[in-house]
């Protein structure tokens, strides 16, 4: 007998008979997980359709190391590049604690508001934030992660800035091809990510603090060159009077730089993110840009001269990568580089005899 305790020895006492133990596994977590296999056209057609689910897969193949991920991924971004190019984007900079994400979440909701879809990209190669944690970004974006028009994405975490930042760019073909009509690309303002921003973005938006001492904070002179406005925050309460005197400081510096490509003269604005004040004029302010730069052909000038960049730097990119890769590179850039080293030949030497060897086995195959 399986239980002894169920004999008539023992009145009073029955053990029911089992069920079996759950397995340690979920079994039907598989099928969860498995996702739908979307061909290239499946693709384009979910993302002209404005899905989202489909755009977020797309922009995951995007980012991916994958030879196979990245055949797939330029295959849909080709096709998506004609519905592409419609959009407003802006790039948006400050140091970290300046408030980009309240003030992108406040700025953000107001563009909603106006029925204007919104999608957030970043550029933030050095941060531990952006490791995949779509949960991160979300968290600091509380409102806008709650509508249907806003599309919120990470940084792609992996490589140099350089892949980073042309991730980026693609994620903004695929974006808005999708619809959405206003991009916003975050980065830290700190570093060199400034520059990535802004060779894909329209209008350059710098998130400056008041009273806080010096008053460029540790800003480079270049990215402030770079800015077509400085909007000043935390422009609340006893920090109002300090926001406008840092508002007429950064006027008074800005007029000691070379004018700017476009024609356009630097705004500088006061708001507070947190309490939604002065977010309109921050939309009306680039609204006169684009209007401005529309007509004096500034706008389709810099478009193609960023077009023209991502394409140099895209080939910059493969050559180094191809070069660094060959396999009859690796075997003898170590030895040149301690050649050069121990003064046996200049280093221009030793490159023109790693590329002849580099050219020379490419030209073999
Ligand atoms: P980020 O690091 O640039 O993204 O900055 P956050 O948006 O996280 O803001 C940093 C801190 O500044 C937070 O504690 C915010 O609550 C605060 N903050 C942001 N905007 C304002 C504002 O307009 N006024 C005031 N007083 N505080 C703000």
């Amino acid at each position: 007998m399986e239980h002894p305790e169920n004999d008539d020895l023992y009145k009073g006492l029955k053990v029911n008979k089992g069920v079996a133990d759950v397995p340690t596994v979920n079994p039907y977590l598989k099928k969860r997980l498995q996702r739908k296999e979307y061909t290239p056209a499946e693709f384009v057609e979910g993302i002209l359709k404005g899905n989202i689910t489909i755009l977020s897969q797309a922009v995951t193949l995007v980012e991916s190391a994958k030879y196979e991920h990245q055949q797939v991924a330029q295959e849909i971004i080709e096709k998506c590049l004609p519905h592409a190019g419609k959009s407003v984007r802006i790039g948006i900079t400050g140091v970290p604690g300046a408030g980009k994400s309240t003030s992108i979440d406040v700025f953000g909701m107001h563009l909603i508001g106006k029925g204007r879809k919104l999608a957030v990209l970043a550029i933030d190669p050095s941060s531990e934030r952006s490791k995949g944690s779509i949960l991160g970004d979300k968290t600091r974006m509380e409102a806008l992660s709650r509508e249907k028009n806003a599309f919120i994405r990470p940084s792609p975490s992996a490589g140099s800035l350089g892949g980073v930042a042309r991730k980026t760019r693609e994620t903004i073909v695929l974006c808005e091809a999708a619809g959405f009509d206003t991009v916003f690309v975050e980065t830290v303002g700190v570093g060199q990510s400034e520059t990535a921003v802004h060779s894909m973005v329209d209008f350059f938006l710098l998130i400056q603090l008041a009273g806080t001492g010096d008053e460029l904070q540790g800003i480079k002179r270049g990215i402030m060159e770079m800015a077509d406005g400085i909007i000043i925050n935390k422009a609340d309460g006893d920090n109002i009077d300090k926001a406008n005197l840092a508002a007429a400081q950064f006027r008074n510096a800005l007029h000691l730089f070379p004018p700017s490509e476009s024609g356009w003269f630097p705004k500088v604005l006061t708001y507070s993110g947190y309490y939604n004040l002065g977010i309109k004029e921050i939309w009306e302010m680039i609204g006169k840009y684009m209007e401005f730069t529309k007509k004096n052909g500034y706008f389709n000038h810099k478009r193609n001269e960023q077009a023209k960049y991502w394409m140099y730097e895209s080939i910059n990119d493969t050559l180094r990568e191809k070069f660094y890769h060959n396999p009859a590179v690796e075997n003898r850039l170590g030895i040149t580089e301690q050649q050069v080293l121990n003064n046996e030949i200049s280093s221009f030497v030793a490159a023109k005899r790693m590329m002849d060897l580099f050219l020379a086995d490419i030209s073999g195959k």
